[in-house]
């Protein structure tokens, strides 16, 4: 694949840029015609796909460029909304890959059951019950779901926990029975509801007590990925800011982010922008992914920002992200969404741990450029140079009234609707 051809990307035309991507080799002639004509999901899709289903939403689909990641140049497709989200990530990952690139790290894929009983009769016999047929319990736990163990995967642990009564929060007790399965290729929702609510009656029988449920966990600390990246101060360099002044700037603001949940949750909604928008770009469930990854912030009791940022012994800027990241590259609508399937052409990865890998890496390019921009020019400059244009639409504008009246927007004094619309009739008189 030869990346060379995608620079200046973003100068080009919609048909231009997919042009571009194949004569970088990433896309097949065929491939490049369904971008073309559009990746929209047939009636019969849509209508089998969820239930009371009326039409299919639609969200622009572009790609990120510059990611080097563990070695490998990658253009990153992004299903979003919000403008300047793709220009910033492409433009944080090229400092990131002129200083080497992003490396990453995954944990095992492994996803948590849990079975609850509520006010456990005898809480410490029924745990040493569990545990004791531990064995068995896993054992009925593939049972439910022979084909992941045939796979190679399947059920491989488990640990109980025990949460006290809580008499000033009017809280009961509590036992869960968690069970850790290999989910493989997939994000392992259905495989563990599966598991659990198979042997919710056995472990009922051997505890002799009834249980409440039992469900995944998307709270997933044991599918972790970590993306970290080492810049040279002297690539930070912006205005009248010396590089060294920038990174320690940024270093301010992941500390910032660290002690006050206030700011955390715009740090970390920072990094959502890029994560929320791969993740849906591949097909998989954000909504799981997003409430694993927030739980994960507040890991210590605060929560707190999801990125470190500090300054190495040589001067350097580093990075890191770790998140929970149980994405598929199997299962869901991965396999027949039309989008998911031309993210994983784009993509070209091959196992859901090299989309983590990807996913993970976004995520601290988004937060690089966001931070950076903050601690520099401040986010307003780019991001309301890129909202003009979804101001103009929201106006009323068409073809090329677009471009006018966006040029106009950001000469204007207050760049708002009423400004546009009133700027649109004058030109159309
Ligand atoms: P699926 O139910 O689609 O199951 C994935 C299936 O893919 C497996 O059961 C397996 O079936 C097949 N498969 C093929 N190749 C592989 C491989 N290499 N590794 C693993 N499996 C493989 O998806 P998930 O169980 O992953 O569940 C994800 C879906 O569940 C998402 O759509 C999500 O939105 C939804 N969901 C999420 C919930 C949550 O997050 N709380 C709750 C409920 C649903 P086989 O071996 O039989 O061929």
């Amino acid at each position: 694949m030869d990346h060379s051809y995608l620079s200046k990307f973003y100068t080009k035309s919609r048909v231009e840029r997919i042009d571009a991507l194949e004569k970088a080799g990433i896309l097949s002639a065929n491939d490049k015609e369904m971008l073309i004509t559009g990746l929209h999901l047939t009636d019969d899709m849509a209508d089998n796909m969820i239930e009371n289903q009326l039409s299919a939403y639609e969200l622009p689909y572009g790609a990120a460029l510059n990611f080097l990641i563990d070695g490998k140049d990658y253009a990153v497709p992004m299903a979003i909304e919000e403008p300047s989200v793709i220009a910033a990530a492409s433009s944080a990952a090229k400092i990131v890959k002129q200083a080497g690139g992003f490396q990453t790290a995954v944990t095992d894929r492994v996803m948590i059951g849990q079975i609850a009983i509520k006010n456990p009769p005898n809480a410490a016999s029924m745990m040493e019950k569990l545990h004791q047929y531990e064995h068995a319990i896993l054992q009925k736990a593939n049972e439910a779901h022979p084909s992941i163990v045939k796979r190679g995967g399947g059920a491989i642990r488990l640990d109980v926990r025990h949460i006290e009564a809580d008499p000033v929060e009017k809280m009961p007790e509590f036992l869960i029975l968690h069970v850790h399965v290999h989910t493989l290729e997939a994000m392992g929702a259905n495989i563990l509801n599966t598991m659990m609510e198979g042997i919710l009656p056995y472990v009922e029988e051997l505890i002799q007590a009834p249980a409440l449920m039992g469900i995944l966990s998307n709270y997933a600390t044991e599918c972790l990925a970590t993306a970290t990246c080492r810049i040279p101060a002297k690539l930070l360099r912006k205005g009248d800011l010396s590089g060294e002044e920038v990174r320690d700037r940024i270093i301010d603001a992941y500390q910032f982010a660290y002690v006050d949940p206030y700011r955390a949750v715009t740090h970390n909604k920072g990094i959502m922008n890029g994560i929320d928008s791969v993740v849906m770009a591949s097909g998989n469930d954000w909504r799981a992914v997003s409430a694993g990854i927030h739980a994960y912030a507040s890991k210590s009791g605060q929560y707190r920002s999801l990125s470190t940022w500090e300054k190495a012994d040589n001067g350097d800027l580093l990075g890191s992200l770790t998140i929970p990241l149980p994405v598929g590259a199997v299962g869901g609508s991965i396999s027949f969404h039309p989008a998911a399937k031309m993210t994983k052409t784009i993509l070209h990865y091959e196992n859901a741990a090299e989309l983590e890998s990807i996913i993970v890496s976004v995520g601290l390019a988004q937060n690089l450029a966001a931070i950076k921009a903050l601690v520099t020019e401040g986010i307003q400059k780019g991001h309301m140079g890129l909202q003009s244009r979804s101001l103009a639409i929201s106006a009323g504008a068409v073809g090329e009234e677009i471009d006018w009246l966006s040029d106009q927007l950001k000469q204007a004094d207050n760049m708002n609707l009423a400004t546009a619309e009133k700027l649109l009739e004058e030109y159309r008189q």
